[in-house]
């Protein structure tokens, strides 16, 4: 039985995960069919926690993002008479009288905390319904089962572009008014201005391929990440504006390119799903022996941006003061922490994971267990030469003056 089909004529509640929107939204797109609808979140418990380190799960960065996210949220879900509650816990969730609902919805994650919790949540009513939309390709409709999915992207990337099937949204908005404004804020309606200024009115969407490379300014490349992280727009519907933008606009390598990346981003996400925890582990999913030692003093001096090494120091710093990095630095101070220091990797992902306001499991533990060579990779070792890449990248060193003092 399909989603319209299962809440038909039901008392709904839907719990509110990584799909902080209100259009092309399984449940809300599909309101009128349902006999009541009422909405929860429910805070992350690493809110309040710290790792072993003594630093927070989860900076002030990425709350405020999605603080922002999730009032943008509650007054749009208001203006339809749809009440979110947002619960700091669980226990606040079974005190309510939400778990009298004929159904609960909710978006499927892969995560192995996600899954910890649905487990737990969707226990307490009487009947539930999930999908999957986190995603550009829904799982069920691979050409493959996740189980045997392609452990190198490359292979995976032909097999997903042979078939070709792609989610499509359930409802298309109309894009808002563009402007040209630094600030990357929480949100729905951000999310989809940004696609309007960086697609069409910069046209960036053209030139992408020869500007992701880049680490000054907010248009070298989409910058959709911390959006998606959060589902203010689905891949979906970045997939479908792409398209368009190649009937409307132009369609050329950079076209491609964006698309390309959200493969990558989906790539992680079954690979999670694949792998659950051995993903978080030392290592990794090749469950290889490494001699990265946990050395707190060389860590300390990476975080904080103080190992001498200007490219590296210069990312840390953007990252501390703004909760973004560009992937060309991610790449390299990745490289850096494991390949010139030594250190474990797995406390680099945690320093990610406390500050990026797009953090995600899959992109974040994914791709650093790639540069630690204990994902599935071709070349195992995957070191940057952080010299030659700011001689590449930052050729009169304008992003090391912007950053550092
Ligand atoms: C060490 C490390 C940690 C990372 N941690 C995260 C993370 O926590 N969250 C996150 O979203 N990305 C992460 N990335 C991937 C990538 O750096 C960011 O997605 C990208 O820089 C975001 O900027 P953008 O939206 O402008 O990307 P664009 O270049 O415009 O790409 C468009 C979209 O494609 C996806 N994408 C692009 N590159 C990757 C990639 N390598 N892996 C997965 N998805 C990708 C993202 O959703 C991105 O928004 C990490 C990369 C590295 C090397």
């Amino acid at each position: 039985m399909n989603v319209a089909e299962k809440i038909n004529h039901k008392k709904v509640v839907h719990w509110y995960r990584k799909d902080q929107r209100t259009d092309d939204h399984e449940i809300i797109s599909r309101l009128q069919v349902t006999k009541s609808l009422t909405c929860f979140f429910i805070e992350d418990p690493k809110s309040n926690m710290e790792h072993p380190l003594g630093f927070p799960l989860i900076h002030k960065h990425r709350k405020t993002f999605l603080q922002e996210s999730l009032d943008a949220l509650q007054k749009t879900l208001k203006k339809q008479n749809i009440q979110l509650h947002i619960f700091k816990t669980i226990d606040e969730l079974m005190a309510s009288d939400l778990l009298q609902a004929d159904i609960l919805t909710y978006q499927k994650l892969c995560g192995t905390e996600e899954l910890t919790i649905e487990k737990k949540v969707q226990s307490l009513f009487k009947d539930s319904i999930s999908f999957q939309d986190f995603t550009l390709v829904n799982p069920a409709d691979l050409p493959f089962s996740v189980a045997q999915m392609p452990p190198m992207f490359t292979a995976f990337r032909k097999k997903i572009e042979n078939h070709a099937v792609y989610q499509a949204p359930i409802s298309i908005p109309e894009l808002p008014e563009s402007t040209i404004s630094s600030a990357m804020q929480g949100g729905e309606k951000a999310a989809l201005k940004r696609i309007a200024t960086y697609f069409y009115k910069q046209q960036g969407l053209s030139r992408y391929k020869e500007t992701r490379n880049g680490m000054i300014g907010q248009d070298y490349s989409s910058r959709l990440s911390p959006w998606l992280a959060n589902g203010n727009i689905s891949a979906r519907m970045v997939y479908h504006f792409i398209r368009d933008y190649e009937m409307t606009v132009t369609s050329n390598e950079s076209t491609y390119w964006l698309f390309f990346e959200l493969l990558w981003r989906d790539f992680f996400q079954l690979q999670l799903q694949r792998h659950g925890a051995a993903f978080f582990k030392k290592g990794g999913i090749q469950n290889r022996p490494l001699t990265l030692q946990n050395h707190e003093k060389k860590f300390w001096k990476w975080a904080h941006g103080q190992t001498g090494d200007d490219l590296v120091d210069a990312n840390m710093e953007e990252l501390k003061t703004t909760g973004w990095m560009s992937n060309r630095g991610r790449q390299n101070v990745a490289s850096y922490l494991v390949h010139d220091l030594h250190v474990n990797w797995q406390w680099g992902a945690a320093w990610m994971e406390h500050l990026l306001i797009d953090y995600d499991p899959a992109s974040n533990w994914g791709n650093w267990m790639y540069i630690a060579g204990v994902g599935h990779d071709p070349r195992p070792f995957r070191k940057f030469n952080t010299v030659g890449q700011a001689e590449r990248y930052d050729p009169n060193g304008e992003y090391r003056r912007l950053w550092l003092k």
